[in-house]
């Protein structure tokens, strides 16, 4: 039987996409029927997900699913990170981003200091003594150009290492759904469930 999980987050595109992630005969993640604000103003991205978590299980009282995801760029230790989605201020488009992070990065030759990786942590709150946490992680560097029209965020500019040669993120959404790292925390997260399952 499948266990049900509200995503800590009001965006039902979301919680789509989380289920398309898992095996929903062991995993059921559905949308929370509210958007509750949380400040994230953690040091890690554990502690984000786990704010974001507490506050939604809080809340609803039943078990919770939240996410925290960034990207970590070598060159800039600590511009990015779990600021990721500030990088360069409130208000800016992906596309300015993009642009501001390859100009911060113009000096720097291709390969060595371009490395930079995404992660994606998942917190599974089920109770107050039951909260497990997955990571998943792609390795890659920044690109020199924006390319591709696929995904969000930073993927026009994250050349992915053992993606197809050369291409953006942007440029190969079905290598993306599989390796990325919302996928590997979710393959972590569905191996242990599915086990857990067995062992009840
Ligand atoms: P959040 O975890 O959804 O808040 O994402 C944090 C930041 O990381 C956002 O600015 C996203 O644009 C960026 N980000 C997270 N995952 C991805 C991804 O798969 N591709 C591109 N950008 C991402």
């Amino acid at each position: 039987m499948s266990q049900v999980f509200y995503l800590a987050s009001g965006n039902t595109h979301k919680a789509e996409e989380f289920s398309q992630l898992f095996d929903n005969s062991i995993l059921d993640i559905k949308a929370a029927d509210e958007k509750l604000e949380v400040i994230e103003d953690g040091l890690t991205f554990r502690e984000n997900a786990l704010k974001k978590a507490e506050a939604y299980f809080e809340k609803f009282g039943k078990p919770v699913m939240s996410d925290d995801s960034g990207l970590i760029v070598e060159a800039l230790p600590d511009q990015l990170g779990i600021h990721t989605a500030r990088y360069g201020g409130e208000g800016l488009e992906s596309s300015q981003r993009n642009e501001l992070l390859l100009d911060s990065m113009k000096e720097i030759e291709e390969g060595g200091m371009r490395a930079a990786y995404f992660v994606c942590v998942l917190c599974f709150y089920l109770s107050k003594s039951e909260i497990f946490f997955f990571e998943g992680r792609v390795q890659g560097h920044i690109s020199t150009s924006i390319s591709g029209e696929q995904g969000f965020g930073y993927d026009p500019v994250f050349i992915p290492t053992h993606g197809p040669e050369g291409l953006t993120l942007a440029e190969v959404p079905e290598w993306k759904n599989e390796n990325s790292h919302r996928a590997v925390a979710c393959q972590h997260a569905q191996k242990f469930f599915k086990e857990r399952v067995g062992q009840n």
